[in-house]
């Protein structure tokens, strides 16, 4: 992996689990909040996942798509890696939360109940950065931490449907970030032409407990909510989230700050989706500016 962007993402509180793999965990803003006994992100209020217990990882920070609004820099990506196995994952994922939440401890907001908690995580959110679907043995890694116990949420961005097929997460989750092919070249600017294979993972989720998470870029991919509509329809998700893009890490070079939709944006075009399907408003968070629409029974 190259060494510089190894450690600018150290810097960052990247924790990796072998020197020559980009696998890595990094415990999100919520997951420390939590910990100081604040509020929980959204997935807590949707889905009932306890912040402080949930695991943020990736098993590859390689990606296929350079998506305008993604956070990580390209400057420096990651191509080439020496894959680290499942096992090695699982045998020390415990260990890395703990060193990455260690400073912690000593806070004096941090009740120790809860920082042991803390430290018997029972999530793994495969979602940090990258595409997890370029990990060669992912559906034998989610296996195994259901096997260790851990409820797993995997975020894919849908272009490869023949690996999705073969994994088993709690819940997955697939990126439809454009209403149509041409929005999608442009936005998530991917290696080839994968829209097709993005409607092919779409076609995966009515079967399983699923979610289509629409990001949404002032100006760039909110128009169509018709279209939209038709996907997850289609698709049969249990769930939808219209999520605003957040102006953060690199993507600020790419897009402007106005581009972040309010809460009251997000939420008026997550009904508008609403109208032209048979999923409704389940629930959302304006501090997150994330609305989540539920199928109708
Ligand atoms: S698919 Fe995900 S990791 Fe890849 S560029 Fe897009 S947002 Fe970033």
């Amino acid at each position: 992996m190259h060494s510089e962007a190894c450690e600018a993402l150290k810097r960052q509180g990247y924790q990796f689990f072998t020197p020559t793999s980009s696998a890595a965990l990094k415990p999100c803003m919520w997951n420390k909040r939590a910990l100081r006994g604040g509020e929980m992100c959204y997935k807590h209020r949707f889905y009932g996942i306890e912040s402080h217990r949930c695991i943020q990882m990736t098993p590859t920070l390689r990606c296929n798509q350079r998506c305008l609004f993604c956070w990580r820099s390209f400057e420096h990506e990651v191509t080439e890696e020496e894959e680290c196995p499942p096992e090695v994952i699982l045998a020390s994922v415990k260990r890395l939360q703990k060193k990455a939440l260690s400073g912690y401890k000593v806070s004096s907001y941090v009740e120790p109940e809860r920082f042991s908690e803390a430290l018997d995580p029972n999530m793994v959110a495969i979602s940090l950065s990258g595409e997890p679907t370029c990990y060669s043995a992912l559906p034998e890694l989610i296996d195994r931490f259901r096997d260790g116990g851990y409820t797993t949420f995997l975020v894919s961005n849908g272009t490869r449907p023949d690996v999705l097929a073969r994994c088993r997460p709690t819940q997955v989750y697939i990126s439809l970030d454009a209403p149509d092919r041409e929005t999608y070249l442009r936005i998530c600017r991917p290696r080839r032409d994968y829209w097709e294979r993005i409607g092919e993972s779409l076609a995966l989720l009515g079967s399983r407990r699923s979610a289509i998470r629409i990001t949404l870029v002032e100006g760039e991919n909110d128009f169509a909510p018709d279209r939209y509509a038709a996907m997850i329809q289609d698709s049969g998700a249990s769930f939808v989230e219209v999520k605003g893009y957040m102006h953060l890490g690199y993507s600020r070079y790419r897009l402007e700050r106005d581009q972040m939709p309010l809460h009251d944006r997000v939420r008026a075009f997550a009904d508008l989706i609403a109208e032209h399907c048979d999923y409704a408003i389940r629930d959302e968070s304006p501090v997150s500016r994330v609305v989540c629409l539920e199928q109708r029974p």
